[in-house]
C-alpha cells in the first residue's frame, strides 16, 4: 500500500502546502482521502488524473476536507475512459448521504450521471465502523472528537500494512486505539496550545497520542501558521518515536 500526502496544509492559503487530501493506492486502485479545494490540481501533480480514482473516503465534512468533491464528480462528467460507468463509491460518517443529496439539489446534473453512481456507505459516528475498499483495503474506523461527522480512519493492506489518519479532532482516547502499534500516523497537529474548543490537536496532545499508541512512524500535518513546526517536531520526538513533518507529495510505502 503507498498512503501519499497530496495536500498537508489546512484552510489557510498556503502556495507551498494544499488543503487536507490524500491517496490510498493498492494493487492499482487509486483512493483519495479527503480533498479540499485545489486538490484535483495537486493530484495531478503527482501525476494522478483524479477522473481515474475509485472513489473517496472522507473523514469529516468540514470545507477544508471535502471541497473538492463538486470539481471531481464535474470532472468525471467527462471521463478519460468516456463514457465513464465505473461507480465512484464514497465512504464517509453518517450523514454524508445527506450532505451529498444537498450538492445534487444544488448542481443537479452537472455532478450526477446515468451512468455511475456514488454510492455513499455511511460509517458509524457512534461506534466502530468497517467497510472493505477496492484493492482489498480494510478501513476501520471510531468516531473523532470534532464535528460535521468526522472519524479516525485506519487502513490495513491485504499485506498487513497499517496506516491511521486522525482526521480532525481534539483529544481523544479512540485515536490511540486506531493507531495503536500501527506502522503509520498520520495526525493533524493544527494548534499551539490546548485548543480552547476541544476540537484540534496541540503538540502536548500528539505527545500523548503517540506515547499511548506507540505507531513506528510519525507524521505531523494540518498545522495552522500560528503552531511552530520546529517546536512542534521537538516536543513529539521526546516521546521516542520517529516523527517527521509532513509535505505535499510525501509517499509512504508498505
Ligand atoms: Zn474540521
Ligand atoms: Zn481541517
Amino acid at each position: 500500500m503507498k498512503f501519499t500526502i497530496v495536500g498537508s496544509g489546512t484552510l489557510v492559503p498556503d502556495a507551498d502546502r494544499g488543503s487536507a487530501g490524500f491517496l490510498v493506492e493498492e494493487q492499482g486502485t487509486r483512493l483519495l482521502v479527503d480533498g479540499g479545494s485545489g486538490t484535483i490540481t495537486r493530484l495531478k501533480k503527482l501525476g494522478v488524473d483524479a477522473r481515474e480514482l475509485d472513489g473517496g473516503i472522507y473523514s469529516h465534512r468540514h470545507v477544508d476536507h471535502c471541497a473538492d468533491l463538486v470539481p471531481i464528480l464535474f470532472a468525471l462528467k467527462v471521463g478519460v475512459d468516456i463514457p465513464r460507468t465505473r461507480d465512484y463509491p464514497i465512504w464517509a460518517g453518517e450523514g454524508f448521504h445527506a450532505f451529498l443529496e444537498g450538492l445534487y439539489s444544488t448542481y443537479g446534473t452537472w455532478i450526477r450521471s446515468d451512468r455511475w453512481t456514488t454510492q455513499v456507505t455511511e460509517l458509524s459516528l457512534g461506534g466502530p465502523g468497517r467497510a472493505l475498499l477496492p484493492g482489498g483495503v480494510v478501513l476501520d474506523t471510531l468516531p473523532a472528537n470534532h464535528s460535521a461527522g468526522a472519524l479516525h480512519l485506519r487502513f490495513t493492506s491485504p499485506s498487513g500494512f497499517t496506516a491511521v489518519f486522525s482526521g480532525d479532532t481534539g483529544p481523544n482516547e479512540n485515536l490511540a486505539i486506531l493507531a495503536s502499534g500501527v506502522d503509520l500516523l498520520v495526525t493533524e497537529c493544527a494548534v499551539p496550545g490546548k485548543d480552547p474548543w476541544d476540537s484540534h490537536l496541540s503538540p502536548d496532545d500528539v505527545a500523548a497520542l503517540v506515547d499511548a499508541a506507540r505507531p513506528r512512524r510519525v507524521i505531523l500535518t494540518h498545522l495552522y501558521p500560528e503552531n511552530d513546526p520546529v517546536a512542534a517536531l521537538a516536543r513529539v520526538a521526546r516521546v521516542g518515536v520517529p516523527v517527521e513533518r509532513g509535505y505535499d507529495g510525501l509517499a509512504v510505502e508498505g
